[in-house]
């Protein structure tokens, strides 16, 4: 099926006869792929009597050849999949195999892609950036403090060298644009945090996408932001190149190096909130971060801190 889009993806017309001869089907059996196209990508494609099958828009492919080329000669070894369940999940998987990290696996789509505590990442094909990149950790603990704030502040840096004004960081794990969400950071490890492990940081980019009905929040994406579309290839390199550079410095000085940075680009600081433990609510307001990436929060007059993954911040109305 990929393959016949593949064949599809300059936009152009191409007639069922070419397109079956290409893959050595009968034409009604193109008709049939392409309608599955329709319903399981949730593409659009025209049919006009007399020219064939043309694609409503070209379509840019995530490309592992573009990737490598262009990247440093300090670049990671990249899988793609046109569609995998979870690119964390893939990620972990490959772990168990024994694949020597650092590597990186990358989805044109996600069909479970993963948030945090079972929550889902929409991640429709071709659209957006889903992204994870293994990292094998020897430094013990010192190496994962504060590891998700700043793989979410080189991604904030990365789109705003796109060009996608107004990103900043929402604690722990969320890029925000206003109130609405352009990204999203998921890490998971596996093995012993205070020996040997591997960390997997994932990262969703809302890229091109225009329209989500299955979002249940606010969102945005960095073509809604720019007004312009973005190469998915290109990004990836670019992202890697300013995550190369905020990860040595965090292996070399530690999350204390780069604490200043991510408060200053944190949203909600001095903002009354509330946060989310279970069935319990916290209310606050946010003081900063501690050296290791901890939320500070003043409650009712006294400074707190809190840190865990199984915390949510939310603006309070009166915030
Ligand atoms: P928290 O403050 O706990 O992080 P969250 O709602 O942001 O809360 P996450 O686990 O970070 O939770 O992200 C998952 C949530 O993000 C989903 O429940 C959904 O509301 C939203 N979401 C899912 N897909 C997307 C997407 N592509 N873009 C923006 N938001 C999304």
């Amino acid at each position: 099926m990929l393959t016949l889009l593949k064949l599809l993806k300059d936009g152009r017309f191409h007639s069922g006869q070419a397109l079956g001869a290409a893959l050595g089907i009968s034409r009604s059996a193109v008709w049939k792929q392409l309608q599955h196209l329709e319903a399981e990508l949730g593409l659009s494609i025209h049919r006009v009597r007399g020219r064939g099958y043309q694609l409503a828009a070209p379509l840019t492919l995530l490309d592992p050849a573009q990737i490598d080329d262009k990247s440093s000669a300090r670049s990671w070894p990249v899988q793609v999949f046109d569609s995998i369940d979870s690119t964390n999940a893939e990620a972990l998987r490959a772990i168990e195999r024994g694949l020597a990290a650092p590597f990186l696996v990358l989805a044109e789509r996600q069909t479970a892609g993963r948030g945090r505590r079972g929550r889902k990442w929409v991640s429709p094909f071709a659209e957006n950036l889903y992204y994870s990149l293994v990292l094998r950790i020897e430094g013990g603990m010192r190496q994962l403090e504060g590891l998700s704030l700043v793989v979410g502040l080189a991604v904030m840096r990365a789109l705003r060298e796109q060009g996608v004004a107004g990103v900043g960081l929402k604690w722990p794990n969320d890029l925000l644009v206003g109130q609405k969400k352009i990204a999203g950071i998921l890490l998971e490890l596996v093995g012993d945090p205070a020996d040997v492990c591997h960390v997997v940081l994932g990262v969703g980019i809302n890229v091109n996408m225009q329209a989500a009905d299955e979002v249940d929040q606010q969102w945005t994406s960095m073509r809604l932001e720019s007004g312009r579309v973005f190469d998915r290839n290109h990004l990836v390199v670019e992202l890697g190149l300013v995550l190369q550079d905020y990860l040595s410095r965090h292996q070399c000085d530690g999350f204390s190096a780069i604490h200043a940075e991510w408060e200053q680009n944190h949203l909600w600081q001095g903002r009354a909130v509330s946060l989310i433990a279970g069935v319990n609510q916290i209310d606050g307001v946010v003081v900063g971060i501690d050296s290791r990436g901890a939320l500070r929060l003043k409650v009712d007059g006294v400074e707190k801190i809190f840190s865990g993954g199984e915390l949510s911040l939310r603006l309070r109305d009166d915030s």
